[in-house]
């Protein structure tokens, strides 16, 4: 792995015309450049943007020093809404995975495809709860998203695409009611900017004056909701 002052990074040449800098969703960084660009001219760019990339890095760690990997066994939380449930295994029950009396039930035979069953949970309820919740926001917002889809998307809770679609994290159901609510609005109000301008900013704070208090509640907390 190439290394420039203490950036080790891996770099990647190919046929595109411009350069860019990818913090990976494990903190390591990818330098991708054009065939042609010397190793002097990619550690010119990395002096240039060193700053940068530490900036990055120091938010990648803010982001993840509370992440947690759960292990399906009884008695680990996992988070639903906002509040963590204990997870019990159960041999038999009618559906691989059920939330009753307070606790998450697995059924034993699934469990060797946990991590599954509990995504397909997530994207099920976030499909009901979420675009209720889009239908609410849209109309305060003023926006009309063509269509709206619960999936797997890399370290972020949400995306829109230039066609109007706007996509959110089966992860983001985990989260407390109004974190998702924040998700929601972020999101669709880059229909209206798409980008994080002062603009996007003022759009999005006429709605949620406190957004403030939810992104970094986001930041703080985002990375252990997750599997
Ligand atoms: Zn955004």
């Amino acid at each position: 792995m190439p290394e420039y002052k203490d950036i080790s990074y891996a770099l990647k040449r190919s046929k595109r015309k411009t350069s860019s800098i990818y913090i990976e969703r494990d903190g390591s960084i990818s330098v991708m450049v054009p065939e042609n660009l010397s190793d002097t001219q990619v550690e010119d760019m990395l002096e240039k943007k060193r700053f940068q990339i530490y900036k990055h890095l120091a938010d990648w760690e803010d982001a993840n020093y509370n992440r947690v990997y759960r292990e399906f066994v009884s008695g680990e939380g996992f988070y639903y809404l906002g509040r963590s449930y204990k997870l019990e295994i159960v041999s038999e029950q009618e559906v691989p995975l059920k939330l009753k009396n307070g606790s998450f039930r697995l059924r034993k035979k699934d469990l060797p495809k946990a991590k599954e069953v509990f995504k397909e949970f997530y994207r099920e309820k976030g499909k009901t709860k979420i675009l209720k919740r889009v239908k609410f926001w849209q109309e305060k917002i003023g926006v009309a998203p063509k269509e709206v889809k619960i999936m797997e998307l890399q370290n972020r809770w949400g995306s829109c695409t230039p066609q109007g679609n706007v996509n959110f994290h089966w992860k983001t159901i985990m989260a407390p009611l109004t974190i998702i609510d924040y998700i929601i609005a972020h999101e669709l109000t880059h229909l209206i900017h798409p980008n994080h301008s002062e603009a996007f900013w003022n759009e999005l704070d006429k709605v949620i004056p406190d957004y403030h208090r939810h992104k970094s509640w986001l930041k703080l907390n985002g990375a252990g909701m997750d599997l």
